[in-house]
């Protein structure tokens, strides 16, 4: 296991400890389950190697519980995490929903906004929330579309699972949009949130 696994499998033994769940079959089934769902790639096959090897009855489990938790999640009605009123979401094209919900990232150059200079607003393409005003965006030659700024509560900052980046989802639905890198110096605020344009929709101001 590298380091950062047993960092991350030290974190979540922690937890189990304060929760006083150590030692039962179901707290052992959540440990795998978070390892093997929180990982990147790489370090998520060290997890698998390692749970393959646990007993039977933490495999059923833990297989249990993803069945369980996936039913849970798809059965729960959408909600605006702001009001928390039910959402009404846009549907969305398989290319859309493996950035949007599993967290994808379009090809770089590839995207529609990367090279847009139009005026108006980028929205959420899921939920239409407001997120983007093209004042705020600018060139970072990065292959994606790039913004210094977002619209004032619109954007979540979210740590990734390396607990190296910073992702942005949409706060309104939790849509995933890209990550934002603070220091690089390319604007005066210094940030750059890095967006997939398959994640935004661009409203034009109606003047032009
Ligand atoms: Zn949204």
């Amino acid at each position: 296991m590298t380091i950062e696994l047993k960092f991350k499998a030290q974190q979540i033994r922690k937890d189990m400890t304060n929760n006083h769940l150590k030692n039962t079959h179901s707290a052992k089934a959540e440990f795998y389950l978070k390892l093997l769902t929180g990982l990147r790639k790489k370090r998520r096959k060290a997890a698998l190697l390692s749970f393959l090897k646990q007993p039977f009855t933490i495999k059923i489990i833990t297989c249990i519980i993803i069945a369980a938790s996936t039913i849970l999640s798809e059965a729960q009605e959408p909600v605006d995490t702001i009001t928390m009123k039910p959402l009404e979401l846009r549907e969305l094209t398989p290319e859309e929903t493996a950035v949007i919900k599993y967290k994808g990232t379009e090809g770089p150059f590839s995207g529609i906004y990367y090279m847009h200079s139009a005026s108006g607003t980028y929205t959420c393409k899921q939920c239409g929330a407001p997120l983007y005003r093209s004042k705020d965006k600018f060139d970072a030659q990065c292959g994606w579309p790039s913004f210094d700024d977002e619209i004032e509560g619109a954007v979540k900052r979210v740590t990734d699972a390396d607990g190296r980046r910073t992702e942005i989802v949409c706060k309104k639905c939790g849509a995933h949009l890209g990550h934002v890198f603070v220091g690089e110096g390319f604007t005066p605020k210094n940030t750059r949130h890095c967006v997939n344009s398959i994640s935004l929709l661009f409203i034009p101001d109606e003047t032009e």
